[in-house]
């Protein structure tokens, strides 16, 4: 049997069609046609006013933080479990990053721990949308309002979860999303920011384009700032995605829920959480091994590779990885963080790519049983 991979898009002809009419034409005046309809259509499927193409997620945290003028002697709360790229961009305006632990019913951040990593430096938080699912965000947002922190939902991984009827991105004051060719719709390399908030989407356009006015046409920078732009041609692809993103999604729950049915009566064995009132568009597809077992992440990566089938550890702790291991956050972190150290040594990402189909899934779960049978 061939590989199967961890993850990967949905291409049809619409967006072959899209990019090669960008490549085409979008030049000249229409040089932007395809970020406009972009922008607007992922704007109006959010329901929220204001939306940037970016070149990244990364970049999309990062404008936000700037626009915002956070910056050294700021701290920022990001949760313990999650890729670097949500917490990177703090260090970027030279704030101090803060790892706040997660939930174990959400796997989110704890809007509990959250509120004990409060400091009156305290500026934003960053709660994630792990894997789809998504976070008690009617507490995170208490929490944050009481407080007057501002809010930066890292939506990256989340495109169509919704929680009590409300899109992931739409949350927070800021939403940002990820176009990468793992992500549920992609660009490629992408990403977006999200916000009702006019003064701070106008500061962030200002910035990712190297501290220009609005229609400067003398190339006169009044700040020194960034340059942060999505090509036509990623936009068309988005463009095109975003007209199927219903199908994505559809077929992202259509793949948890074969191997939700074939896991069923494991015992030991959770998957994504996916509580009342939240729809969970399972980017990743995850389950997280009972300590009984006594495998950890890494074994059973092994274990899967021998088998041609490829996963991905749950997210490290970021207190844990060397690139913050000797701060002083770290520290804290690590000896209060004890959720998310548990959830991550045991969990791993199942194949959850866009061509998968019931005959794949089913195999990564006979390999998946058989080896934990053995456990
Ligand atoms: C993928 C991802 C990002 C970063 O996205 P890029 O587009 O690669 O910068 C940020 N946050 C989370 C949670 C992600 O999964």
């Amino acid at each position: 049997m061939e590989r199967i991979p961890v993850s990967g898009p949905w291409i049809t002809q619409k967006e072959i069609d899209y990019v090669t009419d960008a490549v085409t034409n979008a030049w000249y005046s229409n040089a932007n046609c395809f970020h406009e309809r972009f922008e607007n259509a992922f704007a109006k499927h959010l329901g929220v006013r204001f939306a940037a193409a970016l070149p990244s997620c990364t970049s999309a945290i990062h404008l936000a933080l700037a626009a915002r003028g956070i910056g050294p002697g700021d701290e920022v709360i990001v949760p313990e479990a999650t890729w670097i790229a949500s917490a990177a961009p703090v260090h970027y305006v030279g704030a101090t990053t803060v790892f706040a632990d997660v939930d174990p019913k959400t796997w989110c951040m704890s809007a509990e721990s959250f509120e004990a990593c409060i400091t009156p430096k305290t500026k934003a938080v960053i709660p994630v949308d792990l894997y789809g699912n998504m976070p008690d965000w009617d507490a995170i947002l208490a929490v944050a309002a009481r407080h007057g922190v501002f809010v930066i939902e890292d939506a990256a991984e989340a495109v169509g979860s919704e929680y009590k009827g409300r899109p992931a991105g739409s949350l927070g004051e800021v939403g940002v999303f990820s176009f990468h060719g793992s992500k549920t719709l992609t660009t490629g390399e992408g990403g977006l920011l999200a916000t009702n908030d006019e003064t701070l989407f106008r500061r962030a356009l200002f910035l990712r384009d190297h501290g220009r006015k609005p229609g400067d046409r003398m190339f006169y920078n009044a700040e020194i700032a960034y340059k942060y732009k999505m090509s036509s041609m990623q936009a068309a692809l988005g463009l095109a995605q975003l007209e199927r993103v219903d199908e994505l999604i559809t077929r992202k729950r259509e793949i948890f829920s074969w191997y939700k049915a074939e896991l069923a009566g494991l015992p030991g064995v959770a998957l994504n959480p996916e509580p009342p009132g939240t729809k969970n568009s399972y980017w990743m597809v995850t389950v997280i091994l009972d300590a009984s077992y006594k495998l950890s992440k890494v074994q059973l990566m092994d274990l899967m590779t021998n088998e041609q089938i490829d996963t991905r550890p749950f997210f490290h702790p970021l207190s844990s990885i060397p690139a913050y291991h000797d701060s002083e956050q770290a520290r804290i972190a690590r000896a209060r963080n004890s959720v998310a150290y548990q959830i991550s040594a045991a969990g791993i990402n199942l194949p959850s790519a866009l061509n998968l189909d019931q005959a794949k899934v089913r195999h990564v779960c006979d390999v998946l049983k058989a080896i934990l049978k053995h456990a």
